[in-house]
């Protein structure tokens, strides 16, 4: 179903309004971007939890496949993976499928408005999205032992390397930080580090440092404002953007962009939080901030920053969901957060 904003001729997005607490994050970021006047239509898909109970392996009808393919731009809510074998995660095999190699995950705190205990915290994580232990080669070799392979190729690491150096001097950013586990994983995670320092010699005006990743994600929780760009492997940088997120405020205000050549993704950090789905309590910031970076990449910088604006708005005049409320009792509900950020659009 095409959702139409007004009908002159503009971008058209798909939209995977998600399991869990994933349709009422999504009819809450569909809401505030129509009151921002983002200029483009929508087209809904149905993948997740009932796509695998119908019978598709991978969470994904062939007709949604088709329709993510056309419009390259998804803007996607959070899906559950049913538990057991015979499932494949619908997440990788859409980053893999559509060669999302890259995923960006911002995190800024935003004090006083959401209470941390890092006001100064500004830090971007960029994680390498297709490789690693996230290929999703398992074996069984006998009955007691199964092997998962680490996969990790020299143009992954040069791809994503390069990535994080292009945005950092982009952006004005001081310093790199590559986060491996180098010291074990010889090869693998030392190739990674290899074509850090390699590629970074191109980049003399950055800072650049490599860390092991177990002090790496201790120094990050401790004091995050000594980081500024993270570059890491698939794994690393999916458990340290959930803990950079949560220690910024929540982990349900984390957004993310799964970028490729010719297709992204946008979706908030979290997952489909089944105990609280159906509720009206889950914040929709994460999936709003992450359809901001949606409307950047499609050009529209002014309504991206109103619409940003106008979640800072709210935030900073105590409209807040329960996870990030001064206490319990002044949250308010996922739609009338809603409702407060597209009034002030
Ligand atoms: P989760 O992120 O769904 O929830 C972890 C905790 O964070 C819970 O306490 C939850 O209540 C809280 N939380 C998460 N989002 C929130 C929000 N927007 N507002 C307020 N609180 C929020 O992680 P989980 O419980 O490990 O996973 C649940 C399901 O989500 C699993 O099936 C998992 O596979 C899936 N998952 C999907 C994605 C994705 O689609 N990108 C990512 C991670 C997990």
């Amino acid at each position: 179903m095409l959702r139409r904003f007004s009908s002159t001729s503009r971008p058209v997005i798909t939209l995977a309004r998600g399991d869990g607490i994933g349709p009422s994050l999504s009819d809450a970021v569909v809401h505030c971007l129509k009151a921002s006047g983002a200029q483009l239509d929508i087209q809904e898909v149905s993948v997740g939890e009932q796509a695998y109970l119908a019978g598709h392996s991978s969470g994904i009808p062939p007709s949604a496949w088709d329709t993510i393919r056309r419009n390259k731009v998804l803007l996607k809510g959070p899906i559950t993976t049913p538990q057991g074998s015979g499932y494949k995660s619908l997440n990788v095999s859409l980053r893999k499928t559509l060669g999302l190699y890259c995923n960006m995950r911002p995190v800024v705190a935003v004090s006083p408005a959401i209470p941390t205990r890092f006001p100064d915290m500004d830090v971007v994580i960029i994680r390498e999205n297709e490789e690693d232990l996230y290929a999703g080669i398992e074996h069984r070799q006998t009955q007691q032992v199964i092997q998962c392979l680490k996969l990790i190729t020299q143009p992954g690491c040069e791809r994503i390397v390069r990535y994080a150096f292009d945005y950092a001097k982009k952006n004005n950013r001081k310093k790199v930080t590559c986060m491996v586990k180098d010291n074990i994983m010889k090869a693998t995670d030392g190739l990674f580090t290899r074509v850090f320092r390699e590629v970074g010699e191109q980049y003399p005006e950055i800072q650049q440092d490599v860390m092991i990743i177990d002090i790496g994600a201790a120094r990050l929780a401790n004091n995050p404002t000594a980081f500024d760009v993270i570059v890491t492997l698939n794994l690393y940088g999916d458990i340290i953007s959930d803990i950079a997120a949560e220690i910024s405020g929540s982990v349900g205000i984390g957004a993310s962009a799964n970028i490729g050549a010719t297709h992204a993704m946008f979706e908030a950090v979290h997952g489909s939080a089944p105990t609280i789905a159906g509720k009206n309590i889950a914040n929709p910031s994460g999936m709003l901030l992450s359809s901001v970076m949606m409307l950047n990449h499609l050009g529209q910088a002014d309504v991206a920053s109103r619409l940003h604006n106008a979640w800072l708005a709210t935030v900073e005049s105590g409209i807040r969901t329960v996870d990030i409320a001064e206490s319990k009792d002044k949250a308010v509900g996922t739609r009338e957060f809603a409702a407060a950020v597209a009034k002030n659009s």
